[in-house]
């Protein structure tokens, strides 16, 4: 109700008790009423002040809801136990730009296993290894919102993954333990597990990954793991060159090649 419509009830209202009270045995005519709706139907509130101040309010409440609504980053496929609860049914961008300038790296230690596919397990490594002691640190390489922490004790062991802001999800694997709970958020560079050996491991070492809709994506095509910090400080998902996994065949090696082509041109 706008201030004129308020000041127009108030003002009826007054009237109405004031002529009731007069003579309360009076009824009021018949059109009374309908006559003060049409009345306030008729009010003209363009010439309101307190006008533009509601509409400014209200463009501050959709902007509000609209960054909520950005945020469904953290509400669709959120309920899942899996690593990709994406599934396959969701549409994946030709492009998109994902923001990554506030990266942190998880741990300190050097790539000791690259991404694709393994020929001595005849499968795809998903993620990046990175050597760690026993108890070292692991950050969380983003800002973001803990999905799950689980075991899984013939695969990840211990592992955390993490929803970010900028759509990504990082999974952290081989831990000593966890040291969030799902559903918390946590800051770029927050302290989030202890590294381990645990699961599939052949020493200890932080197994990471970086997946987009549930898609692993290299992570070396964001991450410069030499120097610590992002190749570029956007990066650009493209569906033909990440929407698909490295083939578990002879192709792969095609893929790797072009991919790691595309990296050391990055670099220069
Ligand atoms: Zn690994």
């Amino acid at each position: 109700m706008t201030f004129g419509k308020i000041k127009t009830f108030i003002t009826v209202t007054i009237a109405t008790l004031a002529a009731l009270s007069a003579s309360a045995q009076r009824q009021l005519p018949a059109g009374h009423n309908s006559q003060h709706s049409s009345l306030l139907a008729s009010q003209n509130s363009s010439a309101n002040p307190f006008k533009i101040e509601n509409n400014s309010r209200l463009l501050q409440d959709v902007k509000q809801r609209e960054e909520m609504f950005d945020n469904e980053v953290f509400s669709v496929a959120w309920e899942s136990q899996l690593v990709n609860p994406y599934g396959n049914d969701v549409v994946i961008p030709e492009r998109k730009d994902i923001d990554v300038s506030e990266y942190v790296a998880p741990v300190t230690g050097i790539v000791t296993s690259n991404y694709g596919y393994r020929p001595r397990f005849g499968r795809n490594h998903k993620g990046i290894d990175l050597a760690l002691h026993v108890g070292d640190t692991v950050r969380a390489a983003f800002s973001g919102k803990v999905r799950l922490t689980r075991y899984e004790r013939a695969g990840y062991g211990h592992y955390v993954v993490i929803r970010h802001e900028n759509g990504l999800e990082t999974v952290y694997g081989h831990l000593s333990r966890a040291l969030v709970k799902p559903n918390q958020y946590v800051k770029a560079g927050e302290p989030i597990a202890l590294g381990g050996n645990t699961g599939r491991s052949t020493g200890p070492h932080l197994h990471f990954e970086t997946r987009y809709l549930g898609l692993a994506i290299n992570p070396a095509d964001i991450i410069d793991f030499e120097n610590k910090t992002v190749l570029r400080d956007v990066f650009t998902f493209n569906k033909k060159i990440h929407g698909v996994l490295p083939p578990v065949k002879a192709k792969a090696s095609k893929k790797r090649t072009y991919a790691s082509r595309k990296r050391s041109s990055k670099k220069k």
